[in-house]
């Protein structure tokens, strides 16, 4: 395991890469969906054939112990994980690299690390797991910038203190998921913040992003689970005090969550916990009509029940992750507890279910002891939602335009919002592709609204991908802004989203970012480009 390498282009280990004969497969799937001749497997350009340029900076002495101006790394902190970063990986094009490479291990170390940037006008892009699909750790120069230097958290990635009277502990930003998890587990206790991207991205990187876990109810977004944090900015330490709620004027914990690495350098947070779950309560209902499975969904959402997994897909949706093929809606519900069985829970959401037309032939599920209840379509879909990053740039490989982004919108909205956007993203589909497909799921609901998360697949036959791939997702986020739902739900904004963020929030609260910006990096030297100009 010590030898398991990351791609460096694709999603996740190389070992998990689709071989040939799964890429074929996938290939004749797109043939089926588009209609089309199967596209042909192409090849990644070798690592050892990747050019990377000389680096702009030289490293100054003052961070030369934690700096390295060295190809491979720089490579290997090039690009996230969004659609253009695989393309542009697998062409072998790393023309964005990054100048330096900075691995510091503690408070001090950063804040050397601000002082040479601030000398040489370098660029410094926050790095944690870098798993952004919003070109949000692309070493992007602003005018003024001599060069960009990728600060990598990963060298702090330690849990290092746990308060299990308030179940909270203190975790420093660089830790991805499983290293969390696995430092938690020894307490019983769970952060229980498990978004698709877990394997391989940071709590850093989720506070600065307001993440969004895969629970589809309550406490899912990591703005909940942050009780104070501590960013170093370049004029200085932003900590805020440990407090269950506070009512104190403007909250300094929600200015940090979110900020996308453009006020400074989150270095730890103190995290609310969790009790491991014993009980588990699952069941899997399907509906002849998508509008009635999200009435269903509605009022679910609003029964005061909030269940852990509330995950309505559509029928293409069901289809794609091997959950239904007749075309069904399918409605995942799950429960579960550290405290009490979930009997009654998963009964009442199964009959407000039922009420609105949906039949579950296979009946609910239970467990305790903690072990998993993933039967038939809820097994099915964890599987075919793991893999779905590997197939997404296996899908890149055949020179196919996939993506996927996520809105939110009140109820009373969601028809409209979801005519305009599906109707926007297909045109652009027929434009860029002749032909593709679109699914959609709601990965999170809430009381008054659900969060839509959309699939598009198209395959684009004279290689232009990333041409094709823009026009499908500006054609999406003028849809989204135009029909009032917001730029993101929980892919963060980075530089991708600027269209539709930027319509959607008040110009006077641009001015007071740009504000709040020039007061704690006044050199600009923290991400330029995201978020704000
Ligand atoms: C396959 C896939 C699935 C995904 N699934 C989900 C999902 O379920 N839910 C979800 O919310 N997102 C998801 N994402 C998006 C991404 O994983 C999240 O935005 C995640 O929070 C990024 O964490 P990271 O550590 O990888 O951050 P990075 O990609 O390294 O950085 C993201 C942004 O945060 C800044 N940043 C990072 N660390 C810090 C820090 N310590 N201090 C200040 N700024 C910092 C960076 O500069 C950048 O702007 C997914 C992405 C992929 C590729």
């Amino acid at each position: 395991m010590m030898d398991r390498k990351r791609s460096l282009w694709a999603w996740g280990w190389e070992d998990r890469f689709p071989d040939d004969d799964a890429r074929r497969a996938l290939a004749a799937q797109v043939a089926f969906l588009s209609s089309g001749p199967a596209p042909s497997l192409r090849s990644a350009v070798p690592e050892d054939a990747i050019a990377i340029g000389p680096a702009r900076l030289e490293v100054p002495s003052s961070i030369a112990a934690f700096t390295s101006a060295d190809p491979g790394l720089r490579a290997r902190r090039t690009y996230g994980r969004g659609y253009p970063d695989l393309v542009r990986g697998f062409a072998g094009d790393f023309t964005g690299a990054p100048d330096l490479v900075a691995r510091p291990r503690d408070a001090a170390e950063i804040e050397a690390l601000f002082e040479a940037a601030e000398r040489m006008s370098a660029a410094v892009i926050p790095w944690g797991g870098g798993t952004s699909v919003v070109g949000g750790v692309e070493a992007r120069r602003g005018p003024r910038h001599a060069g960009a230097i990728a600060l990598d958290l990963g060298a702090l990635d330690r849990v290092l203190e746990v308060d299990a009277v308030s179940r909270a502990a203190r975790v420093q930003a660089g830790v991805l998921g499983p290293a969390l998890e696995a430092q938690l587990a020894p307490h019983g206790l769970t952060l229980r913040h498990f978004p698709q991207s877990f394997e391989f991205s940071s709590l850093g990187g989720w506070i600065a992003t307001r993440a969004g876990g895969h629970f589809a109810t309550l406490y899912t977004h990591i703005d909940d689970l942050v009780e104070s944090v501590t960013m170093l900015t370049p004029r200085g330490r932003w900590e805020t005090r440990r407090l269950p709620a506070s009512g104190a004027g403007p909250d300094p914990n929600r200015l940090v969550i979110g900020s996308e690495g453009i006020l400074g350098v989150i270095t730890e947070a103190w995290v609310r916990l969790q009790v491991r779950p014993r009980w588990r309560a699952q069941a899997s209902v399907t509906f002849a009509r998508f509008e009635d499975a999200v009435e269903a969904t509605r009022a679910i959402a609003q029964s005061g029940l909030y269940p852990s997994n509330c995950r309505l897909l559509d029928g293409r949706e069901a289809l794609l992750h091997r959950v239904a093929f007749d075309g069904s809606s399918v409605l995942i519900l799950a429960f579960e507890s550290h405290d009490h069985p979930l009997e009654p829970w998963l009964a009442r959401a199964l009959a407000i279910a039922e009420s609105h037309g949906g039949s579950c032939p296979k009946g609910p599920r239970y467990s305790d002891e903690g072990a998993k209840v993933d039967g038939d379509a809820a097994g099915a879909w964890k599987a075919a939602f793991l893999d779905a990053p590997y197939l997404q740039s296996a899908l890149v490989s055949l020179g196919v335009v996939v993506d996927t982004f996520e809105t939110a919108c009140t109820w009373d909205r969601f028809p409209s919002v979801h005519a305009e956007i599906t109707a926007a993203v297909e045109e652009a589909l027929r434009r860029t592709c002749d032909a593709g497909v679109w699914s959609c799921r709601f990965t999170h609901v809430y009381p008054d609204g659900p969060a839509p998360y959309y699939t598009f697949i198209g395959p684009r036959r004279d290689g232009a991908l990333v041409d094709a791939w823009a026009e499908v997702k500006r054609a999406a986020s003028e849809a989204i802004a135009r029909s009032g739902a917001t730029a993101t739900h929980h892919h963060a904004v980075g530089r991708v989203h600027r269209l539709a963020y930027d319509r959607e929030r008040p110009e006077l609260f641009a001015a007071a970012l740009r504000a709040v910006k020039a007061t704690v990096d006044p050199a600009g030297l923290l991400n330029p480009g995201v978020l704000i100009d």
